[in-house]
């Protein structure tokens, strides 16, 4: 809850400086007849009202899973974000059009030396602001708080260019407004596509962060009857909420008893320390090695011969049903998958004929 209450505060903080700005660049705007500086007003408009989303979408994704939701409400955070992005992405194509037209129709805008100070000023607030919730978002894990950090940032870029607009109109008695308008827009625009695909892409659902999933395998690997760690699978509720599974290696002596011990042990140990809720499904291994190995190497050799074929795990030999079996992951773009998966066990078949064999492809969920 914590981190909600934060979130919240940095928001209001964010919401409150963003207001004061806004009336005095449209009082500045107004009094000087300046597209440009308008826009910029415009601008931390829709900042403010992004951080009043941020606020609501924080409050809405802190709920408790209910019957009904019972994986909580974190993913509203990433719908926050979404509409954040649609009133940016307004405001850009409004100001878009209204600077095109200070371009066909231009009119010269007429600064006082107090309105320069009270611009400059307000793109030094800008710049600190930004930094001071960028950082925030990053500490908190708060992807809507970070894009307004982000853009609050760029923002104070925007101001002072509006600065030189009005100096070199002032001393070559030439208008940049419309053009510098235009260029704020592209601006905006860019901002509100960046933060409209990140929050999309987290609603989609996203492949595990390289760097987390080698760090959870690892982990999970440091366990000494732990012989392989696969299959990593983690959906996100949240920034905060993951939920996952993986599979893995132990030798095929292991009891009922011990393999409920470990597998309870694995999924405390990662919820303590990384916060995941895992679930661990188990493949056996061979312990009496010699043929099996052998079996293992030939096969481990042969896909050598189909780049397609990314990784093998689970490779079990039960000896009773002469069965052997086999995890096979491919690339995503690989066409004939079944294909390639029968080629394999054939070839396998030729070479050991006295055993079946049977692959199951497995997604390319992870690293
Ligand atoms: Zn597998």
């Amino acid at each position: 809850m914590d981190r909600e209450k934060e979130i919240v505060r940095i928001s209001v903080i964010g919401i409150f400086v963003n207001m004061v700005l806004v009336a005095f660049k449209l009082a500045v705007g107004f009094l000087s007849n300046s597209i440009a500086v308008i826009l910029d007003g415009v601008n931390n408009l829709t900042d403010a009202l992004s951080s009043v989303v941020t606020i609501i979408g924080t409050k809405l994704a802190g709920k408790a899973p209910d019957k009904k939701h019972p994986y909580g409400y974190g993913k509203m955070e990433y719908v926050s974000s979404v509409t954040v992005a649609v009133i940016i992405l307004l405001a850009g194509f409004t100001a878009f059009r209204e600077s095109f037209d200070k371009v066909l129709h231009p009119e010269a805008a007429d600064y006082s030396v107090i309105s320069l100070i009270i611009i400059a000023v307000a793109a030094a607030v800008k710049l600190l602001l930004g930094r001071y919730v960028k950082t925030a978002g990053k500490i908190h894990h708060s992807e809507a708080l970070a894009a307004s950090g982000t853009d609050a940032m760029l923002d104070a870029v925007i101001s002072l260019s509006t600065l030189v607009a009005a100096g070199i109109s002032m001393a070559f008695s030439v208008s940049l407004e419309g053009v510098l308008g235009i260029v704020i827009s592209v601006f905006i625009l860019k901002t509100g596509v960046e933060i409209l695909l990140e929050s999309l892409g987290n609603i989609i659902g996203t492949r595990v962060d390289g760097k987390l999933s080698a760090e959870l395998k690892a982990f999970i690997c440091k366990n000494p009857a732990v012989l392989g760690a696969y299959d990593l699978s983690l959906h996100q509720y949240g920034p905060e909420r993951l939920i996952g599974s993986v599979h893995v290696e132990l030798p095929d002596d292991m009891t009922a008893r011990e393999i409920h011990g470990l597998t309870r042990q694995i999924t405390e140990n990662v919820y303590r320390d990384f916060g995941i809720v895992l679930t661990v499904g188990i493949y056996a291994s061979n312990t009496v090695d010699g043929v099996f190995a052998g079996m293992k190497k030939a096969l481990s050799a042969l896909l050598l011969e189909y780049p397609e074929v990314l990784q093998m795990h689970g490779f079990y030999v039960d000896t009773e049903k002469m069965l052997v079996s086999f995890d096979l992951i491919m690339d995503f773009k690989t066409e004939n998958k079944a294909a390639i998966e029968g080629d394999i066990i054939r070839r396998m078949k030729e070479r050991f004929g006295e055993y079946d064999f049977i692959a199951i492809l497995d997604s390319d969920v992870s690293d």
